[in-house]
């Protein structure tokens, strides 16, 4: 196995690793396993994988997380402590009140790349996927969904099912408008709350899927 680029120069110049070294790898589709560095050169490793296993730091039932654009780079954070909350996909939404309304190419790829250094940090097996922006209209019909919404008294884990799927879904700094949160509800979104406070756009994507993953010990 060898590694360049970003991959390479991570664990030679930050991790410091030397031939000999044994170290945990991923592949990023659900395998983990032990591997030593066999050879190095500048920007270049090789590795010997030792052995590999199914990783089990996932969420038994995959997390898609729909979350509108957000100002300055508020985005970069909710991917970070996403990943770390075990999101198996972001998926940025565009939506009526949204300031910001488009997302470039560079900052997609920069989001995947948070996600990929996020994913490593916190030992996932799994890099979550950062989707295109969406349309909120476009949303699919989910088996189980919620949407964050103020001054509804719904909680999440009187409704919560682990055994599903679950699409989790939060509005821009503007809120949601009743219009969409009724779309939402004809796609199987039951719209709950995260407690009496309003919470900022970029805190309540991640307050949502710790109650569904924090919470269940999932
Ligand atoms: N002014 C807006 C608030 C937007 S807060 C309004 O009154 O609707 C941004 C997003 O965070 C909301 O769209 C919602 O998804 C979520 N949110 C913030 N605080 C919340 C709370 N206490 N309960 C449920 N959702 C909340």
């Amino acid at each position: 196995m060898e590694l360049g680029g970003r991959e390479a120069h991570h664990l030679l110049e930050v991790l410091r690793a030397r031939v000999g070294d044994s170290l945990t790898v991923f592949d990023g589709r659900g395998q983990e396993g032990r591997a030593t560095v066999v050879q190095t050169a500048k920007g270049w490793v090789r590795l010997h994988l030792e052995e590999s296993w199914p990783a089990r730091k996932e969420t038994p039932q995959p997390i898609t997380l729909y979350v509108a654009l957000l100002k300055g780079d508020h985005l970069s954070e909710v991917v970070r402590a996403a990943t770390e909350l075990g999101a198996s996909r972001v998926v940025p939404l565009l939506t009526q009140h949204c300031v910001v309304r488009e997302l470039s190419e560079n900052k997609l790829l920069r989001l995947r790349r948070i996600a990929l250094e996020a994913a490593k940090q916190c030992e996932r097996s799994l890099i979550p996927e950062v989707a295109p922006v969406l349309p909120l209209k476009d949303i699919p019909a989910v088996e189980q969904g919620f949407v964050a919404h103020p001054r509804v008294s719904q909680r999440v884990r009187d409704a919560y099912d682990p055994e599903k799927p679950t699409a989790l879904l939060t509005g821009p700094e503007g809120g949601l408008s009743e219009s969409e949160i009724g779309l939402l509800e004809q796609r199987g979104f039951t719209p709950v709350t995260l407690g009496p406070r309003i919470l900022r756009a970029e805190t309540a994507p991640l307050a949502l899927l710790s109650l569904v993953t924090a919470a269940e010990g999932l």
